[in-house]
């Protein structure tokens, strides 16, 4: 019988920063990278998409970062609220 592989995750200062997996061929994979590196790296890659301004259907803009604040804004809620009672949900009969 083959051993079981039981790998703890490695222990470091940084500990999320520390990925160790093992494929199906046996291989154990460890990589470390600083998340604080990779988010700025992110940032700057897709800054065009992050900062795009999006026009919602309360007529207000948002970006998608702040997609979720927005919609827990008065002014989008009071909209939800006043469209379903405009246009409400057809019954399924
Ligand atoms: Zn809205």
């Amino acid at each position: 019988m083959d051993s079981i592989i039981n790998i703890q995750p490695v222990r470091q200062t940084v500990a999320k920063t520390t990925r160790q997996w093992v494929r199906k061929t046996g291989e154990v994979v460890v990589k470390t990278y600083p998340q604080s590196q990779y988010n700025t790296n992110y940032y700057v890659k897709n800054k065009d998409k992050l900062t795009e301004h999006h026009l919602c259907a309360c007529g207000n803009y948002y970006t998608l970062p702040n997609k979720t604040g927005h919609n827990n804004t008065k002014v989008h809620k009071l909209y939800v609220k006043m469209s379903v009672l405009i246009n409400p949900m057809p019954l399924d009969l």
